[in-house]
């Protein structure tokens, strides 16, 4: 019996402490990270300079509020702008209130242009969150189903389908944004094209369309760049953050540039909790420790050597689709559904994470070493063998 409602099929472990890539269970039982909580944990379980952070912030100040100056939020929305090359940012808590505010800045930017009833370009397969809005945006029915009505003036395309978007353009006047994880992450690992995004950004140009690109899960180094469209030479008009911006601690952002960094404006949006002293600290702490411990450059070796070797080690498993991904986001895509390698995973002592259906999906922290991402493809391959039968 529960006292929590059932939003969770939940695995059977409760975890209580960790170290680096490595957690541990309440009965004492070691597991290999290689999940990070969801792309949360960038720099793995007590790394010393977040505990640190906090401890000192927790003595000083967790909340004010934003009816005050927040100095610790213009010292993160600096790193932000510097690091993005945009302007300004608006902080939240969370993936889904990252994108409902870049949904709700979209439509006021649609407003201010006298189009009365804005559309946003979205994706098949798309995860934005489980808000009214954001659910709406997700395509993904199963989020959806049982609480239509849905918010509406989403329009659906396929990734990489320049002709799709061209025949968009050409017959929706109302549209005033395109909304796409640069890689989609609980779709599958989908990666976005470099000239995808590239051709995408022209025509946002052209059109007056605002590119949102939902980094939620890809940004903040995860790829080996601090944001996976950087690897196209893009920018944004408008990015939402969360996940690993504060290593654990619940954090979201906007990040916005041009005309969309104007949009809003007092009374337009806000929230109590969002940009508070303790979640700024983290993202600032986490930012720099990125950049200080050379974590990106380890998530482009460390997913390099993944990928690669798990691909030798899989060499001739007729069940294996595709091993794809960049830097520590890794989709290895097989032809039969595959949830319960998850338990298989536990029972060999690593975490991992199976999405939509059939992909098995790696989001190690941004501080793996040589010897866990051996440690991980050398439990994988048999597994994965042993499942398939091969
Ligand atoms: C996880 C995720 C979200 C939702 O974030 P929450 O913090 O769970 O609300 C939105 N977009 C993407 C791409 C995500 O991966």
């Amino acid at each position: 019996m529960s006292y929590l409602m059932n939003t969770y099929a939940r695995q059977s472990i409760g975890l209580s402490h960790g170290e680096g890539a490595w957690v541990w269970d309440t009965e004492g039982r070691k597991y290999l990270d290689a999940l990070s909580g969801i792309a949360v944990n960038t720099l793995g379980h007590n790394h010393p300079k977040l505990v640190a952070a906090l401890r000192d912030q927790v003595g000083q100040l967790i909340h004010s509020s934003n009816i005050y100056q927040v100095p610790l939020q213009e010292q993160l929305g600096e790193r932000l702008a510097t690091l993005s090359g945009m302007e300004k940012v608006f902080f939240c808590n969370s993936g889904l209130e990252a994108n409902e505010a870049a949904i709700k800045l979209a439509r006021l930017y649609g407003h201010n242009r006298g189009i009365e009833s804005p559309e946003i370009v979205v994706y098949e397969k798309a995860f934005h969150g489980r808000s009214l809005a954001t659910l709406s945006a997700t395509g993904n029915r199963k989020v959806q189903k049982g609480f239509e009505p849905l918010v509406p003036n989403f329009v659906r395309v396929p990734m990489n389908d320049m002709a799709a978007l061209e025949q968009i353009a050409a017959e929706r006047p109302n549209v005033v944004a395109v909304f796409l994880e640069t890689i989609q992450g609980e779709g599958g690992i989908n990666l976005s094209r470099i000239e995808y995004l590239q051709a995408l950004r022209a025509l946002c140009d052209r059109k007056g369309w605002l590119l949102m690109l939902d980094e939620v899960q890809c940004g903040i180094g995860r790829t080996g760049r601090w944001f996976a469209h950087q690897w196209a030479d893009i920018k944004p008009d408008v990015m939402p953050l969360a996940k690993g911006l504060g290593s654990g601690v619940p954090i979201g952002a906007v990040v916005a540039s041009g005309i969309a960094a104007q949009t809003f404006q007092p009374g337009n949006h806000g929230t109590t909790f969002g940009g508070n002293p303790l979640a700024m600290r983290a993202g600032l702490t986490t930012l720099q420790t990125v950049e200080e411990d050379g974590l990106m450059e380890n998530a482009v070796r460390q997913g390099q050597y993944i990928r690669t070797a798990l691909a030798e080690g899989l060499r001739g498993v007729s069940a294996l689709r595709e091993i794809r991904g960049q830097g520590l986001m890794i989709g290895i895509e097989l032809d039969r559904p595959c949830a319960e390698l998850v338990k298989k995973g536990l029972e060999r002592g690593v975490l991992i994470n199976v999405t939509s259906d059939n992909v098995i999906r790696l989001l190690p922290p941004l501080v793996f070493g040589d010897d866990e991402s051996r440690l991980l493809v050398e439990t994988l391959v048999p597994m994965i063998r042993e499942f398939v039968g091969a």
